[in-house]
């Protein structure tokens, strides 16, 4: 999953960062260095591409299928029970 150029900034975390990216919650800097990484990096910007068309889905699907009132909540308070089951 290299191209054989050097970069500033290392494929993996790239990779690592194309998700926080995407959700729009990577800071200015980092943000910065994923688009330039992008530019001088196909195979990076291949699999960008591909996560991007993923990411769309998932967030279509969260919009059309609700998620129950307090189901989180309720999925929060069964691990910390079997956690302090112990
Ligand atoms: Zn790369
Ligand atoms: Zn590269």
């Amino acid at each position: 999953m290299s191209c054989g150029n050097p970069h500033a900034v290392a494929c993996v975390q790239i990779h690592l960062w194309m998700w926080i990216y995407l959700d729009n919650e990577l800071e200015p800097e980092s943000s910065h260095q994923v688009v330039h990484h992008l530019e001088e990096c196909p195979p990076c910007a291949e699999v960008f591409t591909a996560e991007r068309i993923i990411q769309t889905r998932i967030r279509q699907c969260r919009e059309t299928v609700q998620t129950p009132e307090g189901l989180h909540t309720r999925i929060f308070t069964q691990i910390q029970q079997t956690i302090s089951g112990e």
